[in-house]
């Protein structure tokens, strides 16, 4: 078990944090889990009803707190309406490490975080090794969205269509580490494991915006996860570890800011990290507290420090409609700048669809665990889309594109999935 006091203090924690719920249930109307359970347990107000007495329930059936609390797409929308200002999502993340501590870690879980995405080395060979045999196992469906299903791996991985890894992660560029340029800004590029190993076209597009407007860049390829799949399996574990490495490669801070180009990873620099801090040393908090302050999405950097401009939508111009994803909009409050980023692109005419901050229903875990309830979710965010009529979907964090990609390769949609940085970069020479 983890160390007593330890939890204890999260314990203290969430007692604090708990009491500011007043049952009002506005939370009700904007948890996706709840509008397609229908069940008060899946909601943020049925979640710290049980809390109240999570020492008691724990003793009592932990097992059925675990099943109530891993009900949750950890999407944030209850806390971003909650007229009492309750942090559900903290209350979530740190009652999944206590339960997670107290019941232990499942063996798969245990392999995964602690046998495989903490050795770095080894998980990086096993996605090659993967990315040289996938073809043996899927076959391609959507040439536009660039979809494969399996039929052999279904029994693993459902009817998901599924994006294929890259033939070489974005890693194989090597540490990058320039001067600043004519911006006068340098900054560190945190790409996070999707777009190392999936979505490097999203990374080059960053590399790609960075160099045309004279910012220096380190890249430090001895980065690592950060940490965010671990602590919503509860594992506090795996997580710190993961931010230990991260420190040694970053804590140095001799750059102006820290990017990245997925809203969950820059929600871990600046909010999560500062969060579940309590495990490290003052001098690792300090350097935590530094990074939090400098982390930024990548379209708030290009809309915000770089200071891009609209351009008027030229004749035959493509329709982009943008999904908000939970973390870049409901936690970082990042949500005109990728209009404006997407703006600067003469290509592009942007249409709205209904309910842009609208969860897709990914959820990372929650789309394994629980697949039938995060595609319902999902459908209905890709009927919205297809409503628009639109010829691309945007999206600044690679699992909602991964999400909706499935949902819109399974429909058998036409439409493409982009990160807003892929569009931006097509305007630049
Ligand atoms: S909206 Fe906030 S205060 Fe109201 S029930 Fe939900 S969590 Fe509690
Ligand atoms: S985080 Fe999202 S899924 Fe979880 S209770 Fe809140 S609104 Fe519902």
């Amino acid at each position: 078990m983890a160390d007593l006091n330890h939890m204890l203090k999260l314990l203290n924690e969430l007692d604090d944090q708990i009491v500011g719920c007043m049952r009002c249930g506005m939370c009700q109307s904007v948890c996706p889990v709840f509008a397609e359970t229908g069940r008060e347990a899946d909601v943020a107000r049925g979640k710290i009803a049980l809390l109240e007495f999570l020492s008691h329930e724990m003793i009592k059936d932990a097992e059925a707190v675990k099943e109530r609390l891993d009900k949750c797409l950890l999407c944030g929308s209850c806390a971003a309406a909650c007229p009492s200002g309750v942090k559900a999502l903290d209350i979530f993340i740190k009652a999944r490490a206590i339960i997670t501590a107290y019941l232990g870690l499942s063996p798969v879980k245990k392999a995964i975080f602690r046998g495989m995405i903490t050795k770095p080395a080894l998980f990086n060979n096993l996605l090659a090794l993967g990315s040289k045999f996938q073809g043996f196992f899927t076959t391609p469906v959507n040439d536009i969205i660039g979809s494969s299903c399996s039929k052999l791996l279904s029994p693993l991985l459902g009817d998901r269509h599924l994006l294929s890894l890259a033939d070489k992660p974005l890693r194989g560029n090597g540490t990058i580490d320039t001067a600043p340029g004519l911006s006068g800004l340098r900054v560190a590029f945190f790409y996070g494991c999707v777009v190392d190993k999936m979505f490097t076209s999203v990374g080059e597009a960053v590399l790609k915006v960075l160099r045309h407007h004279g910012v220096g860049i380190y890249m430090p390829v001895d980065q690592v996860c950060c940490g965010v799949p671990s602590l919503a399996s509860g594992d506090l574990k795996s997580y710190e570890d993961l931010v230990r490495m991260n420190l040694k490669v970053f804590g140095k801070g001799d750059f102006d800011y820290i990017l990245t180009p997925c809203g969950t990873c820059t929600s871990a620099f600046h909010h999560i990290w500062p969060l579940m801090n309590s495990g490290f040393s003052q001098s690792e908090r300090e350097t935590i507290a530094m990074l939090a302050d400098k982390a930024m999405d990548i379209n708030a950097f290009i809309a915000d420090k770089l200071g891009v401009s609209k351009a008027e939508p030229a004749a035959g111009a493509k329709t982009v409609t943008i999904h908000d994803p939970c973390h870049l909009k409901k936690s970082l409050g990042v949500s005109g700048q990728v209009r404006t980023v997407l703006g600067a692109n003469p290509n592009l005419k942007q249409v709205e669809m209904a309910g842009s901050d609208v969860c897709c229903g990914c959820g990372g875990s929650f789309n394994l665990q629980h697949y039938s309830v995060s595609t319902k979710i999902g459908k209905k965010k890709r009927d919205s889309i297809v409503a628009t009529g639109a010829d691309v979907v945007a999206a600044g964090c690679p699992a909602c594109m991964m999400q909706i990609a499935d949902m819109m390769s399974q429909a058998g949609d036409r439409i493409a999935v982009k990160h807003p940085v892929e569009l931006y970069a097509q305007t630049l020479g």
